[in-house]
């Protein structure tokens, strides 16, 4: 068992993969879903209260994206590529970070962190991340913010229901 708490404070006991978790129904994770699709589950990070923190996860359990068929490739290049414009559309997003590490205890998922104002102080680049995520879990699950959030997931909703996804 796993326990794992969310970006809005709730803890859940897991038993493994928390990507599968949520595509299986063992985890409700419905607020924060941005677009689900034939392959894929784009939804806020499930840990941190960053706005415009976008998780893209496969549904299948793979944990690189060499096992991708065919059709997976392709619509994670359009999902990705849709998501990252509609950050800098709806929520003007200037500049993302795309991390995938192989090693986790999770399957397949793509980081897209958005890169916010009140981070510089962390510096930039890689380094900056992990201070930045601990930062914000630690102290930014205010009512003011995930209202934010809440905000920004409607947004890209909103934005994602126009994608057509072929
Ligand atoms: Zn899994």
């Amino acid at each position: 068992m796993l326990k794992i708490e969310s970006f809005d404070g709730k803890s859940k006991n897991i038993k493994g993969c928390l990507s599968c978790a949520m595509t299986s129904g063992e985890i409700d994770f419905s607020r924060a879903e941005i677009k689900v699709t034939k392959h894929f589950n784009a939804h806020q990070d499930y840990e941190t209260p960053i706005p415009g923190f976008i998780i893209v996860a496969s549904k299948r359990h793979v944990l690189s994206l060499s096992e991708f068929s065919d059709a997976e490739q392709k619509e994670f290049i359009r999902l990705i590529r849709a998501l990252r414009e509609g950050m800098r559309q709806t929520l003007k997003v200037k500049y993302v970070y795309l991390f995938q590490n192989e090693d986790t205890k999770h399957h397949f998922h793509l980081w897209m962190f958005p890169r916010l104002g009140w981070m510089d102080r962390f510096g930039k680049g890689i380094n900056s991340v992990e201070p930045i995520v601990k930062y914000a879990q630690k102290n930014m699950k205010t009512k003011d913010n995930l209202k934010k959030i809440e905000e920004s997931v409607k947004k890209m909703r909103v934005y994602m229901e126009k994608v057509i996804m072929g």
